[in-house]
């Protein structure tokens, strides 16, 4: 029987809760529909939610950072339903599959990800997972 998305997943990741991807003194940006998502998720109105926890440059929107972490980290995500897609993404980004150097930067900057998989087991793994979310 072939294995679920769920074992396919655990077989090159497990998040560790260790907080590294939330850490830092930017975030990802967000596009149209997560500022739409967030914006649902906290239930408020939108202009609150720019002036409360966003950090807009531009056409660049990004969420504010405290402490040298996303507004919305506490001891983990407290907008989980509502992240930005690129914290969905994270940590298995498309540039893994391209580039071995992706890889080895990803996974130097991620705990969960197993890397004793091999970068090729890994990568075909990936793709299946991928190929199953289009
Ligand atoms: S860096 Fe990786 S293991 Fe740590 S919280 Fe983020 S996704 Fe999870
Ligand atoms: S929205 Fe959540 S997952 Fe994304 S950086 Fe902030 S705390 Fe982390």
């Amino acid at each position: 029987m072939a294995a679920n998305k769920t074992d396919l997943m655990e077989e090159i990741f497990t998040c560790q809760r260790c907080g590294h991807c939330c850490h830092g003194e930017t975030t990802v940006s967000l596009d149209e529909e997560d500022l739409r998502r967030m914006v649902d998720y906290l239930d408020m109105d939108v202009e609150d939610v720019k002036s409360q926890y966003l950090r807009i440059t531009g056409n660049v929107v990004q969420m504010k950072t405290v402490d040298g972490h996303c507004i919305f980290y506490d001891d983990g995500c407290t907008v989980h339903p509502g992240r930005p897609w690129r914290c969905r993404q994270w940590p298995l980004h498309p540039s893994i599959l391209s580039d071995y150097a992706n890889f080895s930067a990803i996974t130097s900057s991620c705990p969960g990800l197993k890397i004793d998989v091999g970068y090729e087991k890994f990568c075909e793994i990936l793709k299946g997972l991928m190929d199953e979310s289009t």
